[in-house]
């Protein structure tokens, strides 16, 4: 018979007593057996994933950011503005500038007299 995985789990959330994980033992890591799911190694790389993706998300973020100052900037008025929802890029923000009328007639002034 094989060995079952060492580790308690909670039945569901709402539980208070845990019981032995029921998967099968697929792994032994210091004479202790670890179904996939809960192969401390296996939850090491599930982890540093999720931080890399994490990682990489405030990046974009930080990139977005310094390009709506960048324009901002070089346009003299604005201010970036960033959104959740309907039309969303790939990494779920919509990156605008937020312009006011003023503004917005200041340039147009400003591109007649071009
Ligand atoms: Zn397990």
């Amino acid at each position: 018979m094989k060995a079952r995985c060492c580790k308690l789990v909670k039945p569901d959330n709402r539980c208070y007593y845990s019981r032995q994980c029921q998967h099968i033992g697929k792994v032994k890591r210091e004479g202790k057996w670890y179904c996939h799911q809960h192969d401390p190694v296996n939850i090491k790389k599930r982890q540093a994933a999720t931080a890399a993706m994490h990682k990489s998300k405030e990046d974009k973020d930080r990139e977005i950011e310094q390009e709506a100052n960048r324009l901002a900037k070089a346009l003299g008025c604005g201010q970036p503005y960033y959104d959740k929802g309907w039309g969303s890029n790939d990494h779920g923000y919509r990156e605008f500038l937020l312009i006011s009328f003023e503004d917005v007639k200041r340039l147009i002034d400003q591109a007649k007299r071009k």
